[in-house]
């Protein structure tokens, strides 16, 4: 009688092993962490995070899909369980709410969300009922708050989130904002730092307080 086919079962060596090859990886500080704790700007749909990567394949559909090439990927450095998994890199362009990324995730990570048409400022947009991130202005590397003058984000904005105090520097409603991420991609602060690599702009789009509701 053939004997039993075994069970792909760790043995405790193995498991010893696993464990301190884990330690060996949280040891190795920022670079090398299986979770570096950095909230991740996720495309929409990806908003509850623990679901998210409990379902991403990292199979990169939803980057490749992207019309506005805004989809990038999480880093080592985001730590080894979330890197490679798709992050919203709002310096490569903006989110237009298309629902193509959603269409094509194979494991519902990114979930279903609904859009309405509504017409601002004389364009028709896609307005989503959930977000992705809320805009936030950095004071100390906006042109406007610098005392300079400045109103590109103040013009761009799709969804009429930015305003602009008496002195013409932007503020952002985040009740209106829904994280679109036209206003970063468009931010003229900084631009010198791009040929150097450097992605920091006058505005950057942060994970919502809210989670992706609104
Ligand atoms: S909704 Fe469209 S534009 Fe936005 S991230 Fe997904 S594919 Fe890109
Ligand atoms: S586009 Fe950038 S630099 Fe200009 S006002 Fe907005 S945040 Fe400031
Ligand atoms: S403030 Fe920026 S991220 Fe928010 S809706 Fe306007 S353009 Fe989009």
């Amino acid at each position: 009688m053939d004997a039993e086919p075994k069970t792909p079962m760790m043995t405790r060596k193995g498991f010893l092993g696993a464990v301190a090859g884990l330690a060996v990886m949280t040891g190795l500080g920022g670079v090398a962490k299986v979770f570096s704790g950095r909230e991740l700007l996720r495309p929409p749909g990806g908003q509850d995070e623990a679901s998210f990567i409990s379902r991403c394949l990292k199979c990169d559909r939803c980057r490749s899909i992207c019309p506005t090439r805004v989809i990038g990927i999480a880093e080592v450095e985001d730590g080894f369980a979330v890197a490679r998994t798709p992050v919203m890199k709002f310096h490569l362009g903006e989110c237009t709410f298309c629902g193509k990324c959603t269409e094509v995730c194979p494991t519902k990570a990114l979930t279903a969300y609904r859009t309405t048409e509504a017409s601002f400022a004389g364009a028709t947009v896609r307005v989503p009922d959930i977000r992705t991130g809320s805009a936030s202005v950095h004071k100390d590397r906006c042109i406007a708050w610098s005392g300079g003058t400045c109103a590109v984000c103040f013009k761009a904005c799709p969804y009429g989130a930015v305003s602009q105090d008496s002195d013409g520097r932007p503020i952002v409603d985040e009740h209106v904002c829904n994280g679109c991420g036209v206003c970063v991609y468009v931010c003229p602060a900084l631009t010198a730092r791009s040929y150097i690599g450097g992605t920091s702009r006058g505005i950057e789009v942060v994970p919502s307080k809210s989670g992706g509701a609104l």
